[in-house]
């Protein structure tokens, strides 16, 4: 059975590069009927918040993840916070020491410094070099004489280590290249390099998929699972994936501290869910050559580790914005008119609530809905309906309100006062014979009349729009830019 883990450190904002990891272990997951666990690496009192384990969480949901184990959901392996799990990280950290695959190591920061810088200077590996692999019962007396407080250091085996990654194939590590590494803080404090394998090991995990950035901690993890598996507390090592690289822009790693990082950007700008996660598989993934737009059940059901490409992925945002704006036109209409309600009320609506009009909305929306490539534009693009007055702009004004506009406002004016105002084709016709009156096409024509009525230079369909806002209101505000 395929059980597979997301066990993100709450530290900051959740992160796009996070919710990619998310996504494929998720998506692994319900590929093979197997078990996600959801597991929250707290080990780090100075980073982790409260408030960033809540926005997971509520990011998580958000995205529509669900786990079969871990916070809120419990299950046989619990807790699934670390920060919780001490105990058993003193107990494994204590038979690693036992068995002779872990040993305390006295040196100081100082003297590690110095013997690594000169290492480098001899062109040598400037990793720990073993100094208290073995140390004598004198040489421990005198460091702890000395009121020194060791670290817990995972003896490496001095072979090579070998596996075969699912997305990069096989990788070989010498040893001089994986020294050994520190496990236990001097006060005590386990280490990622410690817990992230041993909960793994516990929760019996079988397929590990995470950023690239890890590659270099699997050989160590490699080894630290044949000593806990001779210790009888890990069943099997798991296989290993390393997901691409995300660049950004410059063509630089994409930061957790990017702004286009942040995943609650996407949230306010209002992308999907769905659509988020559609341009968030195709980092290092894709369905098939032709087709960049698919749902996530398509994704699952077609999702192979296999066809994760190794190379750097590049994170672009208009395309991002692209396959969001095609999720919205996918959504059933009245699906859409309710996910813009956060749009369309305070603080993201500027005009007054009692202002709203439900018809109104009901009857642009949609309209709105094939033009929008985030929910957020919804606000600017049915202003014009619930403000007293629309919300010019001088650019606006400038670019629509030419010579001659005049004129043509007044022909505009009197031919929509006398049209069928049950109908949008009517107003167009107004619009249009009241161009051709002055020698102006459609699109010339029209610019002054949806400045004058909706403030801006672009927006919905103007003749659904004004057939909407209704013809009072249309010929006030056309009187009122004439003024
Ligand atoms: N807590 C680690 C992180 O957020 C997990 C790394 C891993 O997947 O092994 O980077």
């Amino acid at each position: 059975p395929v059980r597979v883990r997301f066990c993100p450190s709450p530290t900051g904002n959740p992160h796009v590069g996070l919710v990619r990891t998310a996504l494929f272990n998720w998506a692994f997951a319900k590929h093979h009927g197997g078990t996600l666990v959801f597991r929250i690496e707290d080990t780090d009192a100075a980073r982790d918040s409260e408030e960033s384990y809540t926005q997971l969480l509520d990011s998580m949901r958000w995205l529509g993840f669900d786990w079969d184990e871990g916070p809120e959901v419990g299950g046989p392996h619990a807790p699934y916070r670390q920060s919780q799990r001490m105990d058993i990280y003193r107990d494994v950290a204590a038979k690693l020491l036992d068995a002779g695959h872990a040993y305390r190591c006295y040196c100081s920061q100082e003297e590690l410094d110095t013997r690594r810088e000169a290492a480098r200077a001899a062109g040598k590996p400037s990793g720990y070099d073993g100094h208290c692999r073995e140390l004598t019962g004198a040489q421990v007396e005198e460091y702890r004489a000395q009121g020194r407080e060791p670290i817990v250091r995972f003896r490496m085996p001095d072979e090579p280590v070998t596996f075969t990654d699912l997305v990069r194939g096989e990788i070989t590590y010498l040893p001089e290249n994986v020294p050994d590494y520190g496990i236990v803080r001097a006060n005590g404090a386990p280490l990622y390099t410690l817990v992230n394998p041993v909960d793994d090991a516990l929760m019996d995990i079988t397929h590990v998929l995470r950023g690239e950035d890890l590659l270099s901690s699997t050989p160590r993890q490699i080894a630290l699972y044949k000593a806990l598996t001779e210790l009888g507390i890990a069943q099997r090592t798991p296989a290993f994936g390393h997901l691409p690289y995300v660049m950004g822009e410059g063509n630089k790693k994409l930061s957790k501290r990017d702004p286009q990082a942040s995943l609650n950007l996407y949230r306010e700008r209002g992308f999907l869910p769905e659509g988020l996660l559609n341009y968030l598989s195709l980092l290092g993934w894709s369905l098939s050559a032709d087709r960049d737009v698919f749902t996530v059940e398509e994704m699952v059901a077609a999702f192979d580790v296999a066809d994760v490409q190794p190379n750097p992925a590049r994170f672009d945002l208009k395309k991002c914005e692209a396959i969001n704006a095609d999720h919205i036109r996918m959504l059933d209409v009245k699906d859409f008119t309710e996910r813009c309600r956060p749009w369309l009320q305070a603080p993201a609506a500027p005009w007054a609530p009692e202002a709203f009009d439900e018809a109104k909305w009901q009857a642009v929306a949609p309209h709105a809905q094939t033009r929008l490539k985030v929910l957020s534009e919804i606000t600017d693009n049915v202003d014009f309906l619930f403000l007293p007055e629309p919300a010019f702009d001088e650019a606006s004004w400038t670019k629509a309100m030419k010579e001659g506009s005049d004129a043509l406002l007044r022909t505009a004016r009197e031919k929509l006062d006398a049209a069928d105002w049950t109908s949008a084709e009517s107003l167009k016709e107004a619009v249009l014979a009241a161009g051709e009156a002055h020698g102006l096409k459609l699109g010339k024509a029209q610019a002054p009349v949806r400045v004058a009525v909706t403030g801006r230079t672009v927006g919905l369909p103007l003749f659904e729009s004004l057939e909407v806002l209704g013809k009072e209101t249309t010929l006030a505000r056309i009187d009122a830019a004439l003024a």
